[in-house]
């Protein structure tokens, strides 16, 4: 092996550049920091790009989620139908609120399996949770389907997926409100903490609207108890240029998705889905294998980060069992998956000779072991 051989290649990296650089410093310039004109524009730029009505940056999508069900009057008593397999901040507002999270099992493309979903459904349910993991658009019309029989909101989490499609519309306009996140290892970041919410509807928006800003109406009228979830003009001066990048920064992903399926073809591991139909942007690019973790040990060697996105599902977290009362329920796919799933390196600037030498580690692990 040569020296090169091991240069490390992270699971993740964002590209800063001299136009970042000046961007911040512009908006270091202006004097306006927190719901400035940077971020005004940042909102109607979002907007723009999703094709919705409102668009309101938050602090962070774990608080702009806690928001949006605040917004959709949840509370306690109140379900929320959501997948056990995503990041732990999807399920956390749903506690914050007072509600009561309901786990729904997942099919092969690891997002929300719409037929658990609706043998889920209560009397007490009042809200649908997709989250569109790892990029893959969740099947839309199943879930707007069930939302119209049940007259059940949909809340998109959107946090790995802007950009992504479901047949011809967008994720993030397709329910009755979504939420991005803006972490800097996300499809749409930011060098910080940072969200959105996005709606059509103006009742929701005006809510969140206030909820962010210490109940504000206006300066000096508290009309309600809010919070302070505002975001920086700093960074939304950061994430504009990202917005400008996105499509073409999805591209680049899809290109790397591509090579790593046509490399990794004869591999015995299973490659992601895209579902039919969907535009997947491959925020992560999951692998499965029952020899995860010696995989994963083998890939570290060769200076190869990688990740697994989750390893514990949501319904059997420490922090979810202390809150719910009755034991975990089963849920066969997610369980099973938490022990195979493998994210492989994936970031727009990986270069081409990086993604082979991931896959050819790949397959001399596996090539050597089944
Ligand atoms: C990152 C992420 C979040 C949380 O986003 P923050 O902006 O870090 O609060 C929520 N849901 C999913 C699916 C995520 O990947």
């Amino acid at each position: 092996m040569s020296e090169t051989d091991r240069r490390p290649i992270p699971l993740s990296r964002i590209e800063i550049d001299a136009e970042i650089r000046e961007r911040i410093s512009t908006a270091v310039d202006s004097g306006q920091y927190i719901l400035g004109p940077e971020c005004r524009a940042f909102e109607e730029e979002l907007a723009a790009y999703f094709g919705v009505e409102h668009c309101l940056l938050v602090a962070n999508a774990t608080s702009g989620l806690m928001l949006a069900l605040l917004a959709l009057d949840v509370g306690p008593g109140d379900e929320v139908l959501v997948p056990s397999h995503t990041a732990f901040p999807t399920v956390e507002p749903i506690f914050h609120v007072g509600a009561t999270p309901v786990f729904i099992d997942t099919d092969e493309t690891h997002t929300v399996a719409p037929d658990a979903l609706e043998r889920a459904i209560t009397p007490r349910s009042r809200v649908i949770l997709p989250v569109h993991l790892y990029g893959q658009a969740c099947d839309m019309d199943a879930l707007l389907a069930l939302s119209k029989s049940h007259g059940l909101p949909i809340l998109e989490d959107c946090a790995q997926a802007p950009g992504a499609r479901d047949g011809e519309r967008k994720v993030g306009a397709i329910g009755d409100a979504s939420v991005l996140s803006f972490y800097a290892s996300k499809n749409l970041p930011v060098l910080g903490d940072g969200g959105a919410f996005l709606t059509n509807q103006s009742k929701l928006a005006e809510k969140v609207r206030m909820l962010r800003n210490h109940g504000r109406r206006d300066k000096h009228t508290h009309e309600i108890v809010g919070w302070n979830l505002r975001f920086s003009d700093l960074q939304a001066a950061v994430g504009r240029v990202f917005l400008s990048r996105l499509d073409a920064r999805n591209e680049a992903r899809r290109r790397i998705a591509a090579r790593y399926a046509e490399l990794l073809a004869s591999a015995p591991v299973t490659l992601p889905h895209e579902r039919e139909g969907s535009h997947h942007v491959r925020h992560l690019y999951v692998i499965e294998t029952s020899q995860r973790d010696a995989l994963a040990k083998h890939l570290a060697d060769r200076g190869i980060q990688t990740g697994v996105h989750y390893p514990i599902p949501n319904h059997l977290q420490p922090g979810t069992q202390t809150r719910l009362q009755a034991p975990a329920q089963r849920l066969p796919h997610t369980e099973e998956s938490a022990d195979r799933i493998l994210s492989l390196p994936m970031f727009p600037a990986l270069a081409d000779e990086d993604v082979e030498r991931v896959a050819t580690a790949v397959l001399d692990f596996l090539g050597n072991r089944s």
